[in-house]
């Protein structure tokens, strides 16, 4: 049986430090503040808008929530972000995901201050991120690296394969494992023969949102596991793994729920101080 990575226990550690360095911060009349636009009702971002207010609030961030109706225009979506870049007491700025078909979601993510961009979602910062000079991660991104490292479990000249190729998780997670010198391949719908791929991987990561997408049969015994996917089945929230059937058969094995899900809410509050610092110039 494959070692579970808990990704719930390293967020409550390293919670604990960000919380002490926002502490200190506030001491330096320093306050984290962070925005989120959400326009519509889409009810998944309204749970992922609850989680992350109560873990700011925990650590000591404050978090605004911009809520735009389903129909906003996004010439006033555009004038919000402009007048949040403006707004000194403003250090980070995301858009939260879905957002509704009218909405120019590149011409909006181009508008935020990349200095202020929390997702690394801009031109400039994910040019940055492939360039290796980057100074914010993507939060899913950055939580699978620290959760493997926490493991010491090493990338270097090790096979990754990536199942899927978002912006906000396949790609930066490329990115960032290239950088430290895995050999990373990335599989999406179109890849044929996915299990050709995924049983060469030393380390596999699922982001499809497919439930019961991996199976035993598609790992090399011994591999580590990292299963990114949510999915809400029969109203239980399951990954794109076969828990029962992949973990006797792997070394590490993230459980869904408690894996990836909490350190990515734990490292966007990590970049939110980030930013912070790097605009008052700590
Ligand atoms: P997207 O829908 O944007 O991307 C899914 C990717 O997976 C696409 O590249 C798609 O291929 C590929 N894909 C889907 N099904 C298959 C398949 N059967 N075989 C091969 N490739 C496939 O999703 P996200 O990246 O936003 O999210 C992925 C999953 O991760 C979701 O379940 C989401 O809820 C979850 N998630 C979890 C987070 C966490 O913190 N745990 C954070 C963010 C997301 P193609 O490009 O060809 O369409």
């Amino acid at each position: 049986m494959g070692q579970i990575l808990d990704g719930q226990q390293l967020a409550n550690l390293r919670a604990c430090n960000l919380k002490k360095e926002v502490a200190d911060l506030k001491k330096q009349d320093i306050k984290p503040l962070f925005c989120v636009i959400n326009i519509g009702n889409d009810p998944s971002s309204k749970i992922y808008l609850r989680t992350k207010k109560r873990r700011a609030e925990a650590i000591g961030i404050e978090q605004r929530v911009y809520q735009l109706p389903v129909d906003e225009k996004q010439v006033y979506l555009l004038a919000l972000i402009d007048q949040l870049n403006a707004a000194e007491e403003v250090n980070g700025i995301m858009i939260q995901l879905p957002v509704p078909e009218q909405i120019n979601l590149s011409e909006a993510l181009d508008h935020i201050n990349p200095e202020k961009d929390v997702d690394c979602l801009t031109p400039s910062n994910v040019g940055r991120l492939w360039r290796g000079d980057h100074f914010v991660e993507p939060a899913t991104a950055h939580g699978i690296l620290a959760l493997l490292q926490h493991y010491q479990i090493g990338l270097r000249g090790k096979n990754v394969v990536i199942i899927g190729r978002s912006s906000i998780v396949g790609k930066p997670l490329a990115a960032l494992m290239l950088e430290q010198d895995a050999t990373v391949s990335i599989l999406h719908l179109k890849t044929q023969n996915l299990s050709e791929y995924t049983k060469r991987a030393d380390i596999l990561v699922s982001a499809a949102g497919q439930a019961g997408l991996v199976t035993a049969n598609m790992i090399k015994p011994g591999a580590v596991i990292v299963d990114v996917g949510i999915n809400r089945i029969a109203g239980k929230i399951v990954g794109d793994v076969d828990f029962a059937e992949v973990a006797p058969q792997a070394s590490y094995i993230t459980p869904v729920p408690g894996g990836v899900g909490p350190l990515t809410v734990e490292s966007l509050m990590e970049q939110v101080v980030k930013l912070t610092r790097r605009n008052h110039g700590r």
